[in-house]
């Protein structure tokens, strides 16, 4: 690695990651740094996946500006990184009087946000966009800019593309602190030695108050709050093919029932308050909750169908806004912190801001010749029709060989992910890269298979195999074990 870099980046979800490609853009050196044993490991990968419209945020915020922002983005984006994203239009749903009178203000709110399309629907034509809806709905407001995305893969393209592009990235390593020299940042400090730099920007999500402690700021708190979540089989997304927030409450958007971009349906999330940033426990009382609360929006829910819950946690700042900045001291830093929703819709707004902000502090920009804007995911085998699979296992005929069953993916897949820019290393990392044991039967029958051929595209023995990382790994030798 450089001895000294124009840029460190903490933190390689989308926010880091996007900022990664977009200043790859430029003749600097970059180093991405993330302390998991993947890009998008972060809240990231936990969240509900939503491309916002915009109607949410306060006006004049930053929030409300980058949603709106980096939602046109999208097609663009999501195009040349090969991640999938579907504008397929977002509902609010009013049950009673007073949430129709919350649906007005949230109109007007979008509207002072500059969301275009949104209009109020009467029962009959809510009814129409989603049949699955509590037949007692009064009436939604409808966002057509809204859609779903791969949130991991928002991460996962942008960190690969940024490492096509000469980025480097340096993964299960910690920051723990800063060196400084006089009233400027030279130095950052971590599990695996100090990279000395010109800037370092700080998008660490959760982390990101600590960090900032670290370099001499204080003032600023987050205090995370949890999402849960129930993830329901497949065939689900049938019959519930839209995208259903409620009124929003004071402090979330509320519990919703949503297709995701690969046809399952999530329902959640619910919001309380933790204070372990790596609490990400799932409760009886949690899961509970956002059943009843899907069940209000959706009656015919079957909990049958559930197939997996998880959680994720919120960024929530001291703020109640995005912070985006560059402070007086000490020098050579950007801040991002408070990054919770809509963070995931801005990610690619914020990503030019902070070019922008980094031009106007004296940066150096200059164009890169040869940047290449366009990344390919690996190959989705149950999305191609049979002529283009068949040109596929004629390539290589690992692709015909179906180790995931549910998701109908191939050995091939699994090959391909481990020798991408950024390889799959782990389960969790493969899991994301191809929805292999995604499925009702959550990795059951394919674990055994991946194991082996992991273990060979690797290089590794099979007992080094990990669902993520660190010691989490899943097979044990019995003399060490003392067995
Ligand atoms: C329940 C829930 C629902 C949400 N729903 C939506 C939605 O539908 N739409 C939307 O737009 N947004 C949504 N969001 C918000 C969105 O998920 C976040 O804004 C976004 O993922 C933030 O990305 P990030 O890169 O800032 O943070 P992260 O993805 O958390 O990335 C930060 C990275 O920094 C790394 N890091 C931290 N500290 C260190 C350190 N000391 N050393 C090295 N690395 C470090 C972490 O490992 C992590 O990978 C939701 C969030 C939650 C929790």
């Amino acid at each position: 690695m450089n001895a000294t870099y124009d840029v460190v980046i903490i933190g390689a979800g989308a926010v880091g990651s996007l900022i990664a490609r977009e200043l790859a853009r430029y003749q600097l050196s970059i180093l991405l740094i993330d302390k998991n044993s993947d890009v998008g490991e972060g809240t990231t990968k936990a969240n509900t996946a939503i491309v916002h419209a915009g109607y949410d945020a306060k006006p004049g915020s930053a929030k409300a500006r980058l949603n709106v922002a980096g939602n046109r983005m999208f097609e663009i984006l999501c195009g040349e990184l090969d991640i999938e994203f579907d504008r397929c239009g977002t509902l609010v749903a009013a049950m009673d009087a007073d949430d129709l009178r919350t649906l007005e203000a949230l109109r007007e709110r979008g509207i002072a946000n500059g969301v275009p399309g949104l209009e109020i629907l009467d029962a009959a034509a809510t009814l129409a966009h989603a049949p699955a809806l509590n037949p007692a709905v009064r009436g939604a407001l409808w966002a057509p800019t809204g859609g779903l995305v791969d949130p991991f893969q928002m991460a996962l393209g942008a960190a690969e593309n940024a490492v096509m592009n000469g980025v480097e990235l340096a993964l299960e390593t910690l920051v723990t602190g800063f060196e400084r020299q006089c009233k400027r940042l030279q130095g950052v400090v971590t599990d695996r030695g100090t990279f000395y730099t010109r800037w370092v920007i700080i998008a660490a999500g959760l982390w990101a108050d600590d960090l900032m402690r670290k370099a001499g700021l204080t003032g600023f708190n987050i205090r995370p709050r949890k999402g849960e979540y129930y993830v329901l089989d497949r065939r689900t997304a049938e019959v519930m093919r839209s995208v259903l927030f409620p009124c929003p409450t004071p402090v979330s958007k509320g519990i919703m029932v949503t297709r995701t971009i690969h046809d399952n349906v999530l329902l959640g999330p619910n919001a309380v308050h933790v204070d372990d940033k790596n609490d990400l426990d799932v409760t009886a009382e949690g899961v509970d909750e956002v059943w009843q609360g899907a069940l209000k929006l959706v009656p015919g829910l079957d909990r049958r169908d559930v197939i997996r819950s998880f959680a994720g946690l919120r960024a929530s700042g001291s703020t109640d806004d995005f912070v985006i900045s560059i402070p007086d001291e000490p020098q050579g830093l950007v801040v991002l912190a408070g990054i919770e929703s809509p963070g995931l819709t801005a990610a690619p707004a914020i990503a030019l801001q902070v070019c922008e902000m980094l031009r106007e502090a004296g940066l150096r920009l200059d164009e890169k010749p040869g940047f290449n804007p366009l990344r390919r995911a690996v190959p989705r085998l149950a999305q191609l029709s049979l002529a283009e699979r068949r040109v596929l296992i004629e390539q290589d005929p690992r692709y015909g060989h179906i180790v995931c069953r549910c998701e109908g993916v191939s050995e091939g897949q699994v090959a391909a992910a481990c020798h991408g820019p950024i390889p799959a290393r782990t389960y969790d990392g493969l899991k994301r890269r191809t929805r292999l044991g995604s499925g009702r039967c959550q990795g059951a029958f394919d674990l055994p298979l991946v194991i082996d051929i992991m273990a060979r595209e690797l290089g590794i023995s099979p007992l080094e195999f990990t669902a993520k990382g660190g010691a989490s790994r899943y097979l044990v030798n019995p003399e060490e074990a003392g067995g």
